[in-house]
Formats: C-alpha cells, structure tokens, sequence
C-alpha cells in the first residue's frame, strides 16, 4: 500500500480542534487553528523534509514546497487545503473506522443514539466495500477539510519517495479560516509564487469545481416613528411593517429553499427590530455576474421608491460584493480546468462539474490573480455530525494530484 500513512495521519489531524471563529478579531480566527497549523502540520512537513518549510504571518498560512525533478521550466502548481473546521462541536472528537462496509446497513456514530443511514444519505451504497470514517454522533468529523490537508501531506511524502516521478515544483499551503469567508482575502499571492493553484476542499470522487456563485450582501437599517398607539393613526411609522413591506415586494420564488441548480436567490439571513428600529441582512446569489448587477439594482430601486413615499431616507441601505463566479476569470484558463478533466479521466473517474451553489476560497484567489479551481478530497455531509469521509476516496484525491504533477511536466 503505498498511502499507508494517509489514515493515521488524518486520524492524528482530525482529533486535533482547530474550529474557526467568526465573531473573533484575530487572525487567524482562533488560536486552535494557528496552534494545529504550527504545532502540527509544520513539524509534519519539516520531518518529510520538505523546501521552505514556514508559517507566512500575512497570510496566516503554512507554506511549503515539493522540490522539481526535472530540470526544464514547468508552471509552477499549487495546492491549497484549509485548517479550520467548520462551526459544529469540534471537542474531542473521536474518528471511528469502519472497514469493508457492506453498502446498505446503518452505521451507528460511536456509541451515540445517531445513525448514518443509507436511506437518508444514499451516497453511502456508492462505498461498499470500502472503509468508512466517521465522529462518535457529538461532535463533526472535521474531514472538512482535514482531508485535503492530509492528502497534500502524503502526496508530499509520496513525490519525495520517487524522485523517478518527473514533476516541477510543486507549492503548498495550509490556510485558515476558510469556514468562516475570511482566509483568502490575506493570501500572500506573490510569495506563494504559484502560476495556477487548486483548492483541495471538494466532494466525493470525480467533483470538479470551476463555476461558483457571484455573490453580494446587503443591509437595511430602517428608521420607524414611535408613538403611542392609541394616537398612533396617521403618525406612526413601524419599522418591522417597513423591513415586512421591503421583503414582500422581493420575487417570493427567488429563496434557496425554492431555488437549485443554476438559478439564484435573495436569502434574508437576520431580521431584528421594534417599532422605532429595524435591521434586515441579506445576502444575494448568482452564477451571472449580469444576474448579480440586476438583483442589486432590484434592491436599490426598492429601496429608493419607499424612501421617495415617506419623503426621507427612513431606510438606509449598505451593499457591497463578496465574490465573483471563478468561472468568468477563469475562462481565460481553461488549461488549468483542463488539466484537471485529464487528471480525473486517466484516474478512470466520472468527471462531475455541477456548479458551487456557494463560493469556494478559489473564488477570491482566482480574482487575486491565482486562477484556483477546487479539487474533490472525499468529503461527505459536510459540517454536522453525519459527516464522514472514504479511504478509498481521499487515496483517489492523492493519486489525482500525482497524476497532475506528470502531465503539468510533460506538457
Ligand atoms: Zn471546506
């Protein structure tokens, strides 16, 4: 077996806490995910010997490098896998194996009253006869994406261990606080020194992620008049009547719960108020960077037309974009997309390129001037307690990578 030390190792890395923290105001997020980052991965990689092997303080990253075999120029690939952990109890978690599963039964997580169970989550039957890791029911897995990480470690130990296997170099970083939508904008881009990159954060075998949402948010603080109520007539302004009012005149149909595949959505994520006050946050979401300008300027002539009715600017409205479909820039690539169909292909894998009804860390980066679609590494019912990972898989991701490393130097 060549992966050997790939369980172990992702073993070792998942009982390890590094949950991010959105609510911080530090960086990285939390100090478990620096301390998994310099306390873990980096020992790990200096022992493998990698090349310049260090903690980038402006990124928050761990970086290191896989020496060339060859002796000729070849882009220079790298590969990406984030720390943290996704917001779910990350204490104490205990990775169970379960090996040779027969495709159909459930499996209990750990001694708890939880059950993963194929009728629920079929990807399950697709593993039979093959070794499923899963938490103990209280906690997540953390496979998201201690997967990718422990895969671009062994995929270093592996590339080390045949120098026979003609590569160029070969960049890696282990990143934070991806979960939390606020890794990537540190990236330190230039000294990665990459020419094109991968996320290494994907799904089951054969995933390949190069269309992503653009994405925008949007606030509304809306200002009510607060009188009595029993002289309120003619005079008071509800301001949760205004936030009620702005929602409804939005397309009811437009919600993730009434939307898949490639149409979009206006997703109100928080609404707070009294009489005299009002917050509404939303976020919007499209594949169409044209679709994203239109849904904001739907909310802008919303907004202007109630503030024209009672004269004043009672709602005050602040926007601003997230991220951009990769797919648009990366248009420009398509080498880079292609190298990695003809990775999956010699790896016997059916290629599925269904769009990220979200954005990945590679949104940002390939905007940043990393072109960095996302690879698959085997992660299933991400950021719950029914998450779990494949063996078998997270070796397919390994042997995925190898395989991009040869045709990116014969090229
Ligand atoms: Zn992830």
């Amino acid at each position: 077996m060549e992966y050997q030390n790939l369980l172990p190792r992702f073993l070792k890395y998942v009982q390890v806490n590094s949950r991010s923290d959105e609510y911080s105001d530090r960086f990285p997020s939390t100090e478990k995910v620096e301390n998994f980052q310099k306390k873990v991965i980096m020992p790990d990689l200096e022992d493998l010997g990698l090349r310049d092997v260090h903690y980038n303080q402006q990124s928050g990253c761990v970086i290191a490098e896989i020496p060339a075999t060859v002796d000729y120029d070849v882009p220079v690939m790298g590969f990406l896998a984030h720390c943290d952990t996704a917001d779910f109890n990350a204490e104490n978690i205990r990775p169970q194996v379960h090996e040779n599963y027969d495709g159909k039964s459930k499996i209990q997580l750990g001694d708890s009253e939880f059950f993963l169970n194929p009728a629920v989550f079929p990807n399950l039957q697709n593993y039979q006869g093959q070794t499923i890791i899963t938490a103990s029911g209280d906690t997540l897995l953390g496979g998201d994406d201690k997967c990718g990480v422990a895969e671009l470690v062994t995929l270093a130990e592996y590339l080390l261990a045949h120098p026979e296997i003609k590569h160029g170099k070969i960049r890696l970083a282990f990143t934070p606080d991806e979960e939390i939508g606020t890794g990537a904008e540190h990236f330190d881009v230039a000294e990665f020194g990459a020419d094109f990159a991968f996320t290494v954060d994907g799904e089951a075998p054969g995933k390949l992620d190069w269309g992503t949402f653009s994405a925008a948010q949007f606030s509304l603080e809306i200002q009510g008049v607060n009188v009595h109520p029993a002289v309120a007539k003619g005079q008071m302004i509800n301001a949760i009547q205004v936030g009620i009012d702005f929602q409804n005149q939005l397309p009811g149909a437009e919600v993730p719960e009434k939307t898949d595949g490639k149409a979009g959505f206006f997703h109100l994520t928080n609404f707070t108020g009294t009489v005299d006050h009002a917050r509404l946050d939303y976020i919007i979401r499209d594949f169409e960077r044209e679709g994203l300008e239109e849904r904001k300027n739907l909310v802008k002539a919303i907004v202007a037309q109630m503030n024209e009715q009672f004269g004043s600017d009672r709602i005050k409205l602040q926007m601003s974009d997230q991220y951009y479909n990769m797919a648009d820039e990366l248009a420009k690539h398509m080498e880079i997309v292609d190298l990695a169909r003809e990775a999956y292909k010699k790896q016997g894998l059916e290629i599925n390129e269904d769009p990220v009804r979200g954005g990945t860390d590679g949104s940002q980066l390939t905007y940043m001037g990393l072109p960095c679609p996302n690879l698959f590494a085997g992660e299933e019912n991400m950021h719950g307690r029914y998450e779990y990972t494949v063996l078998e898989s997270m070796y397919k991701a390994v042997d995925v990578m190898v395989t991009m490393a040869e045709l990116n130097a014969a090229k």
